[in-house]
């Protein structure tokens, strides 16, 4: 085993590490001793304990420390023991998996649905699985990068199958792509769409109607990642299609194909999933090598986030409430203190501040006032739009965002 200090890869995982540090773009794990909730108990590096308004979660609608959620983990983890000890469709099938999925397919207006132990999995199956060589996965420059990498895999177990990339939320530039696809020869198969619904490092939203009337027109199937959609857009949380109105008197959504996480508004346990046609579904659990050669999601974690998906059918007024704090938050933002948050409908407010270093560097001020929002800058984001990212919750009250703007103003 080479112990050596010499070796390539010790040389260059010793520059990159310093090139990080000597340029203060080391990311540092903060560590939580508490549920995630609107207030967190945090253990700084010197061990001393801090309680701080936790602004950078995705537990957007306050369910992650909900009583209900917890009490259906506990519930599952007696009745049904630590986990599956296999894939789905060996012997890794449990009730609790297929209460999930109904009420995903239910929740998201599909056919049916399939978990994975994460967004990032189900994407990774989606694509590789779903495209035969001659199609083409049309997608947007800022999309989420489990999709850029399941479409870079694609490829690799596919051969033939085409890829293309438009400009972020540029309609000219999808349909401009779509009409290209229509007319290269290579292209014989199906033309697949992706977006994400809310981009998580904008807070903006895809153009789904007018995406819509494009995948129509090509016949292309349109995929919606909606992570950051899901629990936090349109009047019930359905999602940005229920934001634009895409859901017709039955709850049947107009979106094809949707993934999304369980481990942000939808509880934030953790877990993914594909929502969509039967025959889709039907097809990933013959053919999906993540879910054939990987655990199926914890039975614990899946009985947490149907107590979340139901709680929120059942409680859908904390997507208003989610909202009505936000817009408080970039009221007090704008108003009373000299920094500006990006405009959006959802519940991400970016406060650009130009490079890594001092958005890691206000990110580190703001735990003195007991405020934590995490900076984030390359390659999460472009170079020199580094940004801090304060994400709201139902679970904040006025108070904590005005103790926000304060600690926002002694920077
Ligand atoms: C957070 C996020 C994911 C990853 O979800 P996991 O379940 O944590 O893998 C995927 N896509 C988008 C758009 C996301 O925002």
């Amino acid at each position: 085993m080479p112990t050596a200090t010499d070796t390539p890869f010790a040389v260059r995982t010793k520059e990159t590490l310093d090139m990080l540090a000597s340029s203060g773009q080391t990311k540092v794990l903060q560590t939580l001793d508490s549920p995630m909730d609107a207030v967190v108990t945090m253990i700084d590096d010197d061990g001393s304990k801090h309680d701080r308004i936790c602004m950078c979660s995705n537990n957007y609608l306050g369910l992650a420390n909900h009583s209900d959620v917890i009490d259906a983990g506990i519930e599952a983890l007696k009745q049904y023991g630590a986990g599956t000890a296999s894939v789905r469709f060996i012997c890794g099938t449990f009730t609790p998996h297929h209460a999930l999925e109904k009420t995903i397919a239910e929740f998201m207006g599909t056919e049916s649905a399939y978990t994975f132990v994460s967004c990032w999995n189900a994407t990774e199956a989606l694509f590789p699985t779903v495209c035969e060589p001659g199609d083409i996965i049309i997608s947007d420059s800022l999309n989420h990068a489990c999709i850029v990498d399941s479409m870079r895999l694609t490829p690799v177990i596919k051969k033939g199958v085409k890829k293309a990339i438009y400009a972020h939320s540029d309609m000219d530039a999808c349909k401009a792509a779509l009409e290209k696809a229509k007319n290269d020869p290579e292209v014989t198969g199906q033309i697949w769409l992706i977006t994400d619904g809310v981009f998580s490092m904008e807070g903006d939203i895809a153009h789904l109607p007018e995406l819509r009337k494009l995948c129509d027109e090509y016949g292309a199937y349109l995929c919606v990642d909606d992570s950051h959609g899901h629990g936090v857009m349109g009047k019930t949380g359905r999602g940005t299609h229920e934001h634009f109105g895409m859901i017709d008197e039955n709850g049947k959504s107009q979106i094809d194909v949707f993934t999304g996480t369980l481990g942000k508004g939808l509880g934030g346990g953790a877990g993914g999933f594909i929502a969509a046609s039967q025959d889709l579904i039907d097809l990933i659990i013959q053919r999906g090598r993540p879910t054939l050669f990987s655990n199926a999601l914890p039975v614990t974690v899946a009985a947490s986030a149907n107590a979340a998906i139901r709680t929120l059918m059942n409680e859908p007024q904390r997507v208003q409430k989610l909202r009505d704090i936000t817009k408080y938050c970039r009221e007090q933002i704008k108003n009373k203190t000299s920094f500006d948050v990006l405009e959006s409908p959802t519940a991400i407010c970016p406060i650009i501040v130009g490079e890594t270093a001092t958005a890691i560097a206000m990110s580190k001020k703001l735990l003195d006032h007991n405020i934590f929002v995490i900076g984030f800058g390359y390659p999460v984001v472009p170079e020199g739009e580094a940004r801090l990212r304060i994400q709201m919750s139902a679970a904040h009250t006025k108070d904590h965002v005005d103790q926000l703007v304060e600690a926002l103003n002694q920077l």
